[in-house]
């Protein structure tokens, strides 16, 4: 085993590398962001096509010796392609703010008007957040959500209408409801915006029907690889022929140096994964799983934003109850659950407190649950909720034993 290799080298590492897979195996994952890549992905990403040097395109290197190299990555390309039904793929970017960062240099230029959805309201950081590249150099207006966590498109329209943005970005980090691309295509073209799609958290649902697809409508697509596609961690942007010179060169050399090619080897894997029947019964059983997630945290008298979901995630409201995001994230690690606060519409509290917890179900369902295991999952978050203001370690141990049931009866990385 590669720990034993690494062990010899240095123990400290290979020890805190174990602990992690212990961790991984016996908490229930909900970050929605987060999944558990195959063995096979996971042993192409640690191979010797970390030591080379491939910067440019596949057949026109600026390095000799890419032979190899070149046809891996035009299988993750052509891949990609299939996957998404997309006419240019550039499988190079090192994550989903690096797409991003790359159709930024392409489409527009520093002082232009973007729109994108706010951070607070579920956009990403990289689609205007005046902390990031894009709220720095970028005359953003942000879009948000309504009270029931849905886009106001007549309102993305309006402030479309009046600020005139070059690019208008679509795709969020914590949005529970189905987007209607073909609306933002129209309200592009209204204003003669390109329109950029960041599919990040929904690319297996886009890739497998469950949710509607973007590339009728889009200029470009951006995608991470490592959340639900289920891939290692990293970026892909798509687009139409038309822009596939330039977004090449804002990739390389616009923003990187090297490509990643151990990563997009394992890009490559993922997306033969991806392109499987397997992977559709995955992506459905995602979808029913995060609903079933949904119904038993109602059932319990838990508020759900927008009162359920049509994807993988939702974001539980505390306001009700008085309790933080914060909070209860602390008490349900606890408890066996990992997951992260996350802001509601129109939160009160500070983005670091917040008054709501993101929950996923891309990374149960690659475990095996299924929706007899997340209506448990429910329970044990509704009363992990309700002891969160008392130090009740009777309880909490009991919970914690609970969850630990279920990650043993669906043991991960073991054979
Ligand atoms: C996660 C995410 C990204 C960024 O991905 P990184 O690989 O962490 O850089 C970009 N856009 C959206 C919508 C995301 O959710």
């Amino acid at each position: 085993m590669e720990i034993e290799t690494i062990r010899k080298t240095d123990p400290e590492v290979a020890e805190l590398i174990e602990k992690e897979l212990e961790r991984q195996q016996n908490t229930i994952e909900l970050i929605a962001s987060e999944n558990f890549t195959s063995k096979a992905v996971m042993a192409a990403s640690g191979t010797v096509l970390t030591n080379k040097y491939a910067e440019g395109k596949p057949y026109k290197r600026f390095y000799n010796g890419c032979e190899n190299i070149d046809k891996i990555e035009e299988l993750a390309v052509e891949r990609a392609k299939k996957l998404f039904n997309a006419e240019h793929a550039n499988v190079q970017p090192h994550s989903g703010a690096q797409a991003n960062m790359a159709v930024f240099l392409y489409a527009v230029k520093p002082g232009d008007t973007v729109m994108g959805m706010d951070l607070s309201n579920g956009g990403h950081l990289s689609h205007g957040s005046s902390v990031n590249f894009s709220g720095l150099y970028f005359n953003i207006v942000s879009y948000g959500v309504n009270s029931q966590g849905e886009i106001d498109y007549e309102n993305v329209r309006e402030l479309a209408l009046k600020h005139k943005p070059k690019l208008i970005i679509c795709g969020a980090s914590n949005y529970s409801k189905i987007i209607d691309f073909k609306k933002f295509k129209e309200i592009a073209d209204e204003v003669g915006a390109y329109l950029m799609a960041d599919i990040a958290h929904i690319a297996a649902l886009v890739a497998t029907g469950e949710h509607p697809s973007p590339f009728p409508y889009a200029d470009f697509v951006t995608t991470t690889t490592h959340k639900t596609l289920r891939g290692p961690r990293g970026g892909i942007i798509m687009c139409k022929e038309k822009h596939a010179q330039g977004i090449d060169k804002a990739v390389f050399p616009g923003i990187q140096g090297g490509p990643l090619e151990h990563i997009i080897a394992a890009k490559a894997v993922a997306l033969k994964e991806a392109l499987s029947e397997d992977f559709k019964a995955y992506a459905k059983q995602v979808v029913l799983n995060a609903k079933a997630l949904a119904q038993s945290l109602m059932d319990e008298g838990l508020d759900i934003v927008g009162n359920g979901t049509e994807n993988h995630v939702m974001t539980l409201d505390l306001r009700k109850l008085n309790k933080t995001g914060k909070d209860i994230a602390n008490i349900l690690e606890k408890a066996g659950i990992t997951a992260n606060k996350n802001t509601v519409p129109n939160d009160p509290q500070s983005p670091f407190v917040t008054s709501g917890v993101r929950l996923g179900s891309p990374a149960a369902t690659t475990r095996g649950f299924k929706e007899e295991d997340m209506k448990e999952v429910g329970k044990i978050i509704a009363e992990a909720v309700k002891i969160s203001d008392t130090n009740d370690e009777e309880k909490l141990k009991e919970l914690r034993q609970r969850s630990l049931n279920l990650c043993k009866k669906y043991p991960l990385y073991k054979d």
